[in-house]
């Protein structure tokens, strides 16, 4: 079976359910793509009321400022890895499509995670830090499964940055 997958999902301690690792897995393996229905970010919105929500949206994964993947409507077992501020393993974005990769060699047995690093807007209120906290447990951990708030800031300055040499140019 060269296609079998080299994870199985099963109970976690970390969030309902996991992926672990049925073999050693070597750093760099691409194991799984992310799928779903592909939407926009107003569907998602419309579809997924934060407000109502005790949890977080496990199963959206946004993919560009024009699309997120929706892993409720066709996805598969890539949607019950779980978030760790210290993973195992990465999401790539590569055309368009998003491959989860391990970045480290992994046991077998041990389960599978990513960074989730979901995008901060900067106008994040209390109840979003709250619905956002992060449990892994792990000694890196941050507290959120949202961006660090410095990679927020760096992306801001960026694009202040890229912004002002246009404002020169037109003036
Ligand atoms: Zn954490």
């Amino acid at each position: 079976m060269p296609n079998a997958l080299a994870f199985e999902i099963r109970d976690s301690v970390i969030a309902g359910k996991g992926a672990f690792a049925l073999r050693p897995i070597a750093k760099g393996e691409r194991l799984i793509e992310y799928v779903g229905e592909r939407i926009s970010h107003a569907e998602a919105d419309q579809r997924y009321d934060d407000e109502s929500m005790d949890e977080h949206h496990t199963f959206l994964f946004t993919v560009s400022s024009r699309t997120v993947i929706d892993a409720t409507v066709d996805g598969n077992e890539s949607r019950y890895i779980n978030h760790s501020c210290d993973p195992n393993c990465e999401a790539e974005i590569s055309n368009g499509r998003v491959w989860i990769s391990a970045i480290a060699d992994i046991a077998e047995g041990e389960e599978l995670h990513y960074d989730y690093a979901y995008e901060r807007s900067g106008d994040e209120t209390e109840e979003d830090e709250a619905r956002y906290r992060c449990l892994c447990g792990t000694a890196k951990c941050r507290g959120s499964i949202m961006e660090p708030v410095a990679t927020f800031r760096a992306r801001q300055r960026k694009r202040q940055a890229t912004r002002a040499p246009r404002q020169r140019q037109r003036a």
